[in-house]
């Protein structure tokens, strides 16, 4: 990780800033001496590859960093697998082609942990990618994410252009969906147990068993550490980025509870699935450098639920699904 990537004086152009991560990359960026481009979804539809072309060839960055993605939990992935294969491989092929087009220095691609296989190696090595089979329910987006990493070295290959990807863990924080029908399992606990409070009720409802194991990351976390990788690395292999530390869904539901401050006792769900076991990343190849991050998971969620309060009397927390 010894090829830095002077962001001083720079034009970044983020993808997706209005989502979860590309809002919280915006965030950490602005603490940076570079200049910061986004571009509204009224403006530029990135499935539009004329468009995408256009708009970079007008706007010239010099990197890029790829947060636009369709993304969403468990049940989502399972029943819209045209929207999260189709509209990840066109958004992220249109912007890594535009980009390379109007000569765009450094590219950071974002994935997610769901590319390895659903038996990997626990913690799960970089080089465990493509050694098995995926987890059914998320196969449509790991595999338009495997294909984005794959884009990412082919042109790094045949181009020799300095785009790189990193696979970040489970993210949670401010700017989540905390639609219950398509949301990720934190918002979707931090809400169901928001509402029991306040209803009085004694019951949170937990999909699946309990027992499959997750990691989590902050987003102002996962946002410095991808910061960081623009900034320092430069190499073929995408690179893990997460914590190093996992625990139960039915730990998380209690913690959760417990941050929102609701006494309701914890039911399982076994007609929704458990998706995939365990999904710990071996993150050694980015603590090898000294990144550390710094929420805990429990001030991680004390951060996301004050937020959460904050935004929610003013409409400003997204409790249906977004549009696609
Ligand atoms: P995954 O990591 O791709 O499986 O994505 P999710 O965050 O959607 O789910 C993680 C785990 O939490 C799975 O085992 C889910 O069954 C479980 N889970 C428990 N309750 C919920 C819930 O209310 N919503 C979601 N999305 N998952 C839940």
């Amino acid at each position: 990780m010894n090829e830095a990537f002077d962001l001083r004086g720079k034009r970044v152009f983020v993808a997706g800033h209005r989502g979860m991560v590309g809002s919280a990359i915006v965030r950490r960026l602005a603490a940076e001496d570079c200049e910061i481009l986004t571009v509204a979804r009224s403006e530029l539809d990135l499935l539009d590859q004329a468009g995408v072309r256009r708009w970079m060839a007008d706007h010239r960055p010099d990197a890029v960093v790829m947060a636009a993605a369709k993304v969403g939990g468990i049940l989502a992935n399972d029943r819209l697998p045209v929207d999260f294969l189709h509209e990840n491989l066109v958004v992220q092929t249109n912007v890594m082609e535009s980009a390379f087009r109007s000569e765009v220095q450094k590219l950071l691609f974002l994935g997610s942990s769901c590319i390895y296989p659903k038996f990997a190696p626990q913690p799960i090595p970089e080089d465990a990618l493509l050694t098995g089979p995926l987890e059914p329910t998320n196969e449509w987006y790991a595999i338009a994410k495997i294909a984005g990493l794959k884009l990412c070295q082919a042109y790094r290959r045949q181009h020799g252009v300095d785009y790189i990807s990193a696979m970040p863990t489970n993210l949670y924080g401010q700017g989540d969906n905390f639609d219950l029908d398509s949301s990720h399992v934190i918002p979707a606990l931090m809400r169901k147990a928001h509402e029991a409070k306040q209803a009085g009720r004694k019951s949170l409802q937990v999909w699946g068993s309990g027992k499959p194991m997750r990691e989590f990351l902050y987003v102002d976390d996962a946002a410095d550490a991808l910061v960081f990788l623009l900034k320092n690395y430069s190499g073929d292999s995408h690179v893990n980025v997460g914590t190093g530390e996992d625990i139960t869904i039915a730990e998380l539901a209690a913690t959760v509870a417990s941050v929102v401050g609701s006494d309701a006792t914890i039911t399982f769900d076994p007609t929704k699935p458990d998706g995939t076991p365990r999904k710990l990343l071996d993150v050694s190849r980015l603590f090898a450098t000294g990144w550390r991050p710094r929420y805990s998971l429990r001030s991680g969620l004390e951060q996301t639920y004050a937020w959460f309060l904050r935004h929610i009397e003013a409409g400003q927390v997204r409790l249906s699904a977004p549009e696609s």
